[in-house]
């Protein structure tokens, strides 16, 4: 039987909705099972200043529907040395904190296992990026919440589109991930995406527009994951625009309208689970792993397979967008 009283919760790196309602599960599962809990604020930064507030379960109440995290998120570069870390590991010993559940993405996670490791102290992670780029998780937390809110801003440049005639490229986040462009192109009907993980000349891109207004189609939308690789939506707008005159094109950068708003049922409902199942997981003495759910069931998936793995797109979901598009 574990040996750990009090679980610190903090929220680091990039900011994803449902953060909130992973905060709310993490804290009412621990405290259900018999644990304090304090929450630390900014991330990693929050165990250097020494940021921490015990956590109750009101602390917690009426935040599973709102977006962002009360908790501050922040990129700490102090924690990536290690006298950032030995401050971090005092602050814990101080605080009487004997394991952590960090919410984040591939960074947070590096550094739970940098740390974990170093200090042969109990982590447990939870997925928290809109990028879904965590291996041994189906979707991550914030995904489908900015996968929909992609959607709904697509729809809204389809009108203009349709209306004027013209060829819209609309750079979606991602990372190096291709993910949100990809899903968020099948579920607006969007002509292509242009993603890092397959490469895409614009001869290639020519051939699926011109084939998009041959078929009497009035507009047409590629969407353009941000990625170095891609080279973003303005560089191929751009190279396009260049190529073939003949075409009105626009471009559209959605930013960062893609990390707010209220999570989703689908988000609200995976964060409560991942959650719940940290606790789990801390109780039956596991650390260092994420918690991910694959085809509806909980795993524990080690942090240097989460991290390391690069998770592969599906071939199915770019022959279907191909087939649909023409
Ligand atoms: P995300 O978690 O969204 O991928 P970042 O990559 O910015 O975001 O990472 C969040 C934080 O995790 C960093 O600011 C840093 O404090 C910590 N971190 C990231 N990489 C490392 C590392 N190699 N060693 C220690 N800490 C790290």
């Amino acid at each position: 039987m574990s040996q750990i009283k009090c679980i610190g919760i903090l929220t680091s790196g990039g900011d994803a909705p449902g953060m909130n309602a992973a905060i709310r599960a993490v804290t009412r599962a621990a405290i259900y099972n018999g644990f304090e809990v304090k929450g630390i604020y900014r991330g990693y930064k929050g165990l250097i200043t020494g940021e921490i507030a015990p956590f109750k379960t009101q602390n917690v109440s009426n935040i599973i529907q709102q977006g962002g995290t009360i908790l501050k998120t922040a990129r700490c570069q102090e924690f990536k040395t290690p006298e950032g870390r030995k401050t971090a590991y005092d602050t814990l010993v101080k605080e009487g904190i004997d394991a952590l559940v960090v919410i984040g993405g591939d960074g947070t996670l590096t550094g739970a296992r940098i740390f974990a490791s170093e200090f042969n102290f109990p982590i447990v992670g939870l997925p928290g990026t809109i990028d879904n780029d965590l291996f041994g998780t189906d979707t991550t937390i914030g995904y489908d919440t900015a996968l929909n809110t992609i959607m709904e801003a697509v729809d809204k440049i389809r009108d203009t589109a349709t209306s004027h005639e013209r060829l819209f490229f609309i750079e979606v986040m991602g990372r190096d991930a291709g993910f949100l462009a990809l899903n968020g192109a099948i579920a607006t009907g969007a002509e292509a995406a242009i993603i890092p993980e397959i490469s895409t000349e614009v001869d290639q891109l020519e051939e699926l527009i011109k084939n998009g207004f041959r078929k009497s189609k009035n507009s047409s939308i590629v969407l353009v994951a941000e990625s170095p690789t891609t080279g973003g939506a303005m560089h191929l707008a751009e190279r396009v625009q260049k190529e073939y005159p003949q075409y009105d094109v626009r471009v559209t950068i959605l930013g960062h309208i893609q990390r707010g708003g209220s999570p989703t049922a689908h988000d609200r409902i995976l964060a409560s689970r991942m959650g719940s199942a940290a606790i789990d997981a801390l109780l039956e003495d596991q650390r260092n792993v994420m918690i991910g759910i694959r085809n509806n069931e909980i795993e524990y998936v080690p942090f240097n397979k989460a991290i390391k793995n690069d998770k592969p797109i599906d071939r199915e979901l770019l022959n279907t967008l191909r087939r649909l598009s023409i």
